[in-house]
């Protein structure tokens, strides 16, 4: 049984570049092990991250995620079952939004910033489909 989560929250005033790169570390460790895959994308101090895997593994990861006091106001925007993984090719990808063109945002929502809180789970969902497909993620798998 296989399932897609998506979230948004906001970062503590604490994280900084550093804090994101432990983050990530600490993520594709534990990720691999636990058969758990997907994108964080970090902007103006929003984080939007997808995990897909099986739904123990998600539900618990989830559930840490959202105690974790390195963000706050962690807001569920999709969860579904799902057949087949979207973002197997990475335990977790970074987007990188540098490369990202903004007409791309300018697509989705009213302003070329990324605001996962102003649109709907849909909309957030596309965007991270059309980051893959530009090839905006950065970092090894
Ligand atoms: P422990 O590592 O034992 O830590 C105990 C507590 O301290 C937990 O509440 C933990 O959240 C917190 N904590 C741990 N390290 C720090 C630190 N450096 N600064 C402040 N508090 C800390 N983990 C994954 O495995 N996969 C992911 O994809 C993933 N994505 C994340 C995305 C975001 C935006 C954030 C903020 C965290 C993410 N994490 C991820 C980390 C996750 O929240 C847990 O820290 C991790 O799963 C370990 O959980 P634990 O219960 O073993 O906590």
């Amino acid at each position: 049984m296989l399932v897609r989560l998506m979230y948004a929250s906001r970062a503590a005033d604490s994280v900084d570049q550093e804090a994101l790169l432990a983050i990530l570390r600490q993520s594709k460790a534990a990720n691999t092990a636990s058969g758990i895959t997907g994108l964080l994308c970090f902007s103006g101090g929003i984080f939007l991250q997808v995990l897909e895997g099986g739904r123990m593994p998600v539900n618990a990861l989830y559930g840490r995620i959202a105690a974790d006091a390195r963000h706050r106001d962690v807001v569920l925007l999709s969860y579904e079952e799902i057949g087949e993984r979207r973002f197997s090719g990475w335990s977790m990808g970074q987007v990188n939004l540098a490369r990202l063109n903004p007409a791309l945002l300018l697509k989705y929502s009213e302003t070329a910033v990324l605001d996962p809180y102003a649109v709907s789970g849909a909309v957030s969902m596309a965007l991270f489909e059309e980051m893959v497909a530009t090839a905006s993620i950065v970092g090894p798998c």
